[in-house]
């Protein structure tokens, strides 16, 4: 490997983020995946040096979590208390480990809110007006017209609700020209390309003004300036990035912390509110003369079956269905090695089970174990390095260590480019180039000729191993954060030399091996898995 990847790292930290998820029902594999790509993104930062902040959460103040929770009986607040417990158990589960988890309901965020509309507010960039339109409970959006699909919400196939009231709005046609700029000049702006498409063609029909407020509601952020009314639940929810960047609002510039860390690397969310995020989010920044976020990630769909996961249909798989056949590293590993992040995934047990068990118990397992094994046999309790094996080294281990100094670089591009796909493939490709050089090199050969010539070379090829496996399971961890940690207990790597990028420095005496992901059998009925609501 590479000297010293902390030269990739630039001392600018990364602050990730995911979508704030609704309370309002188990969350399903889509939100999961979701969650574990991020929590790979910020895993992945810090194993290559970078200070990084991630940050996920609950977005609370929607008038459909205050009837959900009526319809337990349960106030809004108590109703939410619950689920985020709910939602943190379920994320502690596949390994989701978040810097903070935030609630729209924290005090700091209404603080953060109350500050930031009523700064708007003074900047002239809200102004009170009646309004009238079509309104979806499901989306909590507007829409006009030409968006419904045969009269109903192009997302939710529902009837829109038609409101007139008054309301506040805020005047995001003033910054036509600013977005038209922001796309032109950043062309990565918005990823995957096709959505920046479709967001731009919404960009050139002409941006209109839209409401920051719901009057008659009491669940919610006041306006500081109308306490009638409401903070309208989406603009509340896009200040959470904010407010999790640490916001001071007793500084007019928001404070030292917060200009550290903001603006943010990424915000990874789903396609269906790329324009809530690369729209309405940096009008609203503009307005507030904050810095915009670097980049907006928009991830596809997870599919079951060819269709959208949703509730109402009841196709839907948790979690939860998945980790009662399969562990939550072999859950990750399939979710980001498998599908396209930037595209449509589709879910299927058969093919989970296929990928663990050809990458991880096949490929991978059957390496270590090979490995470990065949040192414990030639090297009884011996440590070996590679200064105590071949100084010079030789062609062999030459090829396998500049292999090797290439996959920090592919591993910060596959980051960068939020592709966690071909980041496992880096991995998996070194999985894989080792075991062809275990082929290639006969280990048992040299062992049997047994002259201090091939016992030297012997020494060689197992130290070249056990680095690679170490550096390939470094690579791997931000995917397989438990099973890769028990790579490096059976390798008795100790937990502060796991970092070390040097090839060569790191003395490994193996211990006893055991599998690590042993092979997945297909469940008798896979729809019985999926059958929990
Ligand atoms: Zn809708």
């Amino acid at each position: 490997m590479s000297n010293n990847t902390k030269q990739l790292a630039a001392d600018t930290p990364k602050y990730v983020t995911t979508a704030i998820v609704y309370p309002n029902s188990r969350i399903h594999i889509g939100w999961a995946w979701e969650c574990i790509a991020t929590d790979w993104l910020a895993r992945g930062y810090r194993a290559l040096g970078f200070p990084t902040r991630f940050v996920t959460g609950m977005d609370e103040h929607s008038s459909k979590v205050a009837k959900a929770g009526e319809a337990k009986g349960l106030g809004a607040q108590e109703y939410c208390d619950q689920m985020a417990e709910d939602i943190r158990t379920s994320l502690g589960k596949i390994d989701v480990a978040y810097d903070r988890f935030i609630r729209t309901s924290d005090a700091d965020h209404k603080r953060v809110v109350s500050r930031l509309v009523g700064k708007a507010f003074e900047r002239g960039d809200i102004y009170k007006n009646r309004y009238e339109g079509y309104y979806c409970d499901g989306c909590e959006a507007f829409y006009l017209d030409k968006d419904l699909v045969e009269g109903k919400c192009p997302h939710h196939g529902t009837a829109p609700k038609w409101i007139a009231e008054e309301n506040y709005f805020f005047r995001l046609s003033k910054y036509q020209k600013d977005i038209e700029k922001l796309f032109a000049e950043n062309p990565d702006f918005l990823q995957p390309a096709n959505r920046r498409a479709e967001v731009l063609t919404f960009v050139r029909e002409g941006l209109r003004d839209f409401s920051i407020s719901r009057a008659g509601q009491s669940w919610g952020i006041p306006l500081p300036f109308d306490e009638k009314h409401v903070v309208y639940v989406w603009f509340d929810a896009l200040l959470n990035y904010i407010t999790a960047a640490n916001y001071d609002v007793s500084k007019e510039d928001g404070g030292e912390a917060f200009r550290k860390i903001w603006p943010a690397s990424v915000h990874v969310i789903g396609k269906d509110i790329t324009r809530f995020h690369a729209v309405y989010w940096p009008a609203m920044l503009m307005a507030l003369d904050l810095p915009l976020p670097k980049k907006v990630f928009a991830h596809g769909w997870m599919n079951l079956k060819g269709d959208r996961m949703s509730k109402s249909s009841g196709n839907v798989v948790s979690p939860d269905d998945v980790l009662a056949i399969a562990n939550s590293d072999q859950l990750r590993y399939y979710l980001l090695a498998e599908n396209e992040f930037s595209g449509d995934g589709n879910f299927a047990y058969e093919l989970l089970i296929l990928k663990v068990n050809a990458d991880l118990a096949n490929d991978w397992g059957n390496l270590v174990n090979r490995t470990i094994n065949m040192t414990r046999k030639y090297f009884p309790g011996e440590s070996l390095d590679f200064k105590s094996s071949t100084p010079n080294g030789t062609t062999h281990s030459t090829e396998i260590r500049e292999s090797f100094a290439k996959l920090p670089g592919e591993l910060l591009t596959a980051l960068d480019s939020l592709d966690p796909k071909a980041y496992a493939q880096a991995c998996a490709a070194r999985s894989r180039i080792l075991n062809l050089y275990i082929d290639r090199m006969k280990p048992w050969a040299l062992a049997k000729t047994a002259t201090p010539e091939s016992l030297a070379e012997l020494r060689e090829v197992l130290y070249t191993l056990m680095e690679g496996i170490r550096h390939t399971a470094a690579g791997f961890r931000p995917l397989l954060p438990n099973g890769m940690l028990e790579v490096f207990r059976q390798l008795n790597v100790p937990e502060t030399e796991i970092g070390k990028v040097e090839w060569g420095q790191v003395g490994i005496a193996p211990g006893e091996p055991s599998p690590i992901y042993p092979r997945l059998e297909m469940p008798k009925d896979p729809e019985t898995a999926t059958a929990q609501t």
